[in-house]
């Protein structure tokens, strides 16, 4: 019985990767490049919650250093004008994907990262407290690629299974919980490709 070997040691694989996610708070195919912006999370206060955003330095323009400068507090503000609007504002996400789909982890998802702002899901203030940020590269109304879609969908699946209180109905964009203040990810984000591209990952888990 080949078959159910490998099923076994795979599915055995999986629940280690998100018992080790649970205890380290670092996902292991993601570039770490710590952010100083972030601070405990509340005592019970559980993970509860993901947050899609979007991000680019300047607007629009992909590919530079510039958004994991800022995250780090060490954009050079001089470089350009819309630098200069955001001088001083300390921030972060838990993780960027970028346009080719490389992963960028900046703080601990097991950390409060500061994300979200002033915000609310579903009558419970303060996001920050309860989720994870995670920023695709992108804009609001340029189309995400297909690989920022793959990787969103496995990294979900992973925090998915290390935190079962996320469920596809506590997956949200920043725009959702900040109304009026905040449009990322923006028309741009296409949920139903999401959904299928999260359920793929997930059935890829369970069939092998
Ligand atoms: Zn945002």
């Amino acid at each position: 019985m080949p078959d159910t070997d490998v099923f076994s040691e795979r599915h055995t694989d999986s629940g280690t990767d998100a018992e080790s996610l649970r205890d380290t708070g670092r996902i292991p195919f993601a570039r770490w490049c710590p952010s100083p912006n972030f601070g405990p999370r509340p005592e019970k206060a559980g993970i509860s919650l993901l947050v899609v955003h979007n991000i680019s330095l300047p607007p629009g323009q992909f590919g530079g250093p510039e958004i994991e400068d800022f995250f780090c507090n060490r954009l050079d503000h001089s470089a350009h004008p819309y630098f200069r609007t955001i001088e001083g504002i300390q921030v972060s996400a838990h993780l960027l994907i970028r346009r080719d789909g490389a992963l960028v982890q900046f703080v601990s998802l097991l950390d409060r990262a500061w994300h979200a702002g002033r915000s609310c899901f579903e009558g419970q203030e303060e996001c920050n407290d309860f989720s994870i940020g995670i920023e695709l590269e992108g804009t609001d109304e340029i189309p995400y690629t297909p690989e920022q879609y793959f990787k969103l969908a496995e990294v979900a699946d992973l925090i998915m299974a290390a935190w079962p209180a996320i469920n596809t109905s506590r997956i949200t964009g920043h725009c959702d919980i900040a109304p009026g203040r905040k449009s990322d990810p923006g028309p741009a984000f296409d949920w139903q490709y999401f959904r299928a591209a999260l359920q793929a990952a997930q059935g890829s888990v369970r069939n092998v």
